[in-house]
């Protein structure tokens, strides 16, 4: 039976991307892997919509976030954390990590930061503000942040860097880093940018710069300023995940061609199919600002979420996500990022269709 994978990454890849990962390794230090390494750099760049470089780290996103930790918050230096789901959590937690004690603005799951409430905690916590973290879509609740409008406001009130997650959001929902004057923007390969899961990416302003060079927090295969200084070698300081940059120059070629406006129009229109779709299915729309990256939907009570993801992956091949922690069991998450198109949707809606079916006939919709 055909795959179908449709949780909010990993996602599937094209064809040719896949054929990427199937060729000969390069050496890391020569020229045909510098020019796929500079590929990558440039075309991130007209992804991120930065004049800024953006580093490529081996590693999952959440070693991009690391990263932006260890190279920007130093100690004694104040931040503060607007969250709205387990991601926006997560800075929290590294944050913590790394021995700092973050102000948290903890918004309902479910919801984006609301500016007004985000603008009084700032005004509160403005003076000697360092760093504000930020989530573009948080994964866990299927919301996406209204981040022109949050980094605006941090530069009313603060000096503070704007330092953003948008590991899921990057490619399929909008984004603008330096018209919005976003600081770092972390991504990830494996969600909106159409490859496997291992390469982690991040933007980085002149001002982030500026505070990488003076931050005094310890930092060695993180350190930003290592992979900058190898950068006009077309290098980086240790050997790089070779098969994901190699595929990923490939992955943002085809998403060039398509054109960016265009990639964002045609995710919006996949969030519109599939909040139609599940909602026929009798399942309620979970997120009160939802991103067009993913769609998190309330399993009718009288169903096992968990059952349900775990059945339409067995019996069907269909993988979507459940929900996290507290959310466990309660919705189901279905990716329409990247390469996820609408024939992989419908198949996904036909299995959930017919499984519902199974689980309860008489109250599943015909
Ligand atoms: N942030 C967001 C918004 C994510 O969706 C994810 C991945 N689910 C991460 C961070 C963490 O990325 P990774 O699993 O690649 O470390």
């Amino acid at each position: 039976m055909k795959y179908t994978l449709l949780t909010p990454g990993p996602t599937p890849i094209p064809p040719s991307v896949l054929a990427k990962l199937a060729e000969p390794i390069l050496h890391h230090r020569t020229s045909e892997f510098g020019a796929y390494f500079m590929e990558v750099v440039e075309r991130l760049q007209r992804i991120y919509l930065t004049k800024n470089a953006v580093l490529v780290i081996s590693s999952s996103g959440t070693g991009g976030m690391e990263s932006a930790v260890a190279n920007l918050v130093g100690p004694g230096d104040k931040t503060l954390v607007a969250s709205a789901g387990a991601f926006g959590d997560r800075w929290g937690k590294l944050l913590k990590a790394y021995g700092h004690s973050p102000r948290m603005l903890q918004v309902e799951w479910g919801r984006a930061v609301d500016p007004d409430e985000f603008e009084k905690v700032l005004k509160a916590e403005a003076k000697g503000l360092a760093c504000v973290f930020l989530t573009h879509t948080d994964t866990s609740t299927g919301i996406v942040n209204d981040l022109q409008a949050l980094s605006r406001l941090v530069r009313r009130h603060s000096d503070a860097l704007v330092v953003v997650d948008a590991v899921s959001g990057l490619g399929g929902e909008e984004i603008r880093t330096d018209a919005w004057d976003l600081d770092a923007v972390v991504s990830a390969s494996q969600k909106g940018l159409m490859n496997a899961p291992g390469l982690a990416f991040v933007s980085v302003s002149d001002k982030a710069w500026s505070k990488a060079e003076r931050a005094a927090g310890p930092r060695f295969y993180f350190d930003w300023r290592s992979m900058r200084d190898s950068l006009p070698k077309k290098e980086t300081p240790y050997t790089p995940a070779v098969a994901l940059v190699v595929a990923q120059a490939e992955a943002l070629r085809l998403m060039e061609e398509e054109g960016l406006e265009r990639i964002w129009a045609r995710t919006a229109q996949l969030s519109e199919f599939t909040r139609e779709k599940i909602q026929g299915l009798g399942f309620a729309l979970f997120a009160k600002n939802p991103c067009r990256v993913l769609t998190a939907a309330v399993v009718p009570p009288s169903i096992d979420g968990k059952a349900l993801v775990k059945r339409l992956r067995e019996e069907y091949s269909v993988s979507i996500a459940g929900g996290q922690l507290h959310l466990m069991g309660k919705i189901v998450r279905l990716a329409h990022m990247g390469y996820i198109r609408r024939p992989d949707l419908e198949r996904g809606f036909e299995a959930l269709g017919d499984l519902l079916q199974k689980l309860s006939p008489a109250a599943s919709p015909s």
